[in-house]
């Protein structure tokens, strides 16, 4: 065999895994078509990384992965910057969340549950009329708001995460291949052999890290491509000093340089929206918790998809690995960048256990 390990796709997954299982000591090739964190859902992504999700699976993985770009961001100086998240939410929610501090008592007793008082005397820019436009959801006056906020949450940032990982993958003994397009991979007895025109490799395993085209890898999976329209916005209102999540509008952002431009969206790809209409939609829904509509100027539009499974958990391999030697490592359905890191290194771990040299 050539590698122990082939990985397709150099996003924050690929990265993430070439650099846990190079450690581990295996000997991984990783292959990128593009140059790492420069293809996918990662060149465009916000990185919001927070705690808490509806989905307690969700939430467990989340929980690891903040814990793991911690350590990351104190052993390798990686960029995470732990500035706090806001999670606003409906009264409706309150319950479950509620569930999920007695569910997750070290997250529980570290995130604090404001009302409206108490949330804009801590944050300045919450806006003073927070009127949800008819257009999403036709409510007549504007409801108090009721929020969650992680202090120790943040943001990574994605692309140079993946490039950084992608370096000390390097210094690890991993062998990392940018332009690199893999066209076939066909398994064969004890191995796979991959088609990298003109090379090929072989491999003892191989994993699928190609976002929303790990389709073509891996026809049986039951998942989706889908978009996602993140606008950079300019604000003339308050500085936002922490991540935002809106829950009821479906807005977020967060901070991006030392002024008040930051990143925000959420808005899906609809067929035949302009870039027009992604900008208004994407301010609209903003507008409900920050500033005013009138006062956020859209600067660029970003576009990218990501491989979206029906519950939104990932495809990742059997405890057991199985059979097969290729496996899938996708499906983070526009939420990965806060745990990839965490699920990285549980795959690294139980693969360089399979290929280890036996006696
Ligand atoms: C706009 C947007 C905002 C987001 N915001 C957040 C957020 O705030 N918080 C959060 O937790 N998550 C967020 N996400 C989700 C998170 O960023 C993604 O889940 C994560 O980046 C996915 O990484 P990946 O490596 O699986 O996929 P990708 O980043 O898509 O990487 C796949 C890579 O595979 C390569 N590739 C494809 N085909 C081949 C081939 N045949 N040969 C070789 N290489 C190939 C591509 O070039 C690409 O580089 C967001 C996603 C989007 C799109």
């Amino acid at each position: 065999m050539d590698y122990d390990l082939v990985i397709i796709g150099g996003g924050l997954a690929g990265s993430a895994l070439a650099y846990y299982a190079a450690r581990a000591g295996m000997k991984p090739l990783l292959l990128e078509q593009d140059c790492l964190g420069a293809g996918g859902a990662t060149r465009a992504s916000r990185g919001i990384v927070r705690v808490y999700d509806p989905d307690p699976v969700l939430m467990a993985w989340n929980q690891r992965g903040l814990a793991e770009w911690k350590q990351l961001a104190a052993s390798e100086g990686l960029c995470f910057v732990p500035c706090g998240v806001l999670y606003l939410i409906a009264p409706s929610e309150l319950a479950q969340v509620r569930q999920r501090m007695a569910m997750f008592p070290d997250w529980g007793r570290s995130v604090a549950v404001l009302e409206d008082a108490q949330l804009r005397q801590r944050f300045a820019w919450l806006a003073a009329q927070p009127a949800l436009p008819a257009s999403l959801d036709g409510a007549q006056s504007p409801p108090p708001l009721l929020g969650l906020y992680e202090a120790g949450s943040g943001y990574c940032e994605p692309r140079h995460a993946a490039q950084q990982l992608g370096m000390r993958a390097r210094q690890s003994g991993a062998t990392i291949l940018e332009g690199a397009p893999v066209s076939a991979i066909e398994e064969s007895g004890d191995g796979v052999r991959v088609t990298c025109s003109p090379a090929e490799f072989s491999a003892a395993y191989v994993v699928i890290a190609a976002g929303a085209a790990s389709r073509g890898f891996l026809p049986a999976e039951p998942a989706e491509a889908r978009g996602i329209a993140l606008s950079t916005m300019r604000s003339q209102g308050q500085a936002l000093n922490c991540c935002l999540i809106d829950s009821i509008s479906g807005g977020y952002a967060r901070p991006e340089g030392a002024g008040h431009i930051f990143h925000c969206g959420g808005e899906p790809l609809l067929p035949g929206a302009t870039t027009t209409d992604l900008h208004q939609c994407n301010r609209r829904r903003l507008a409900r918790a920050y500033a005013g509509e009138e006062h956020l100027i859209p600067v660029t539009l970003h576009l990218s998809e990501d491989l979206y499974t029906s519950d939104f958990r990932p495809l990742l391999p059997q405890a057991g690995i199985g059979r097969s030697r290729v496996l899938p490592f996708t499906g983070f359905s526009g939420r990965g960048a806060k745990y990839i890191p965490a699920a990285a290194r549980e795959l690294a771990g139980r693969l360089a256990y399979l290929t280890r040299p036996r006696p």
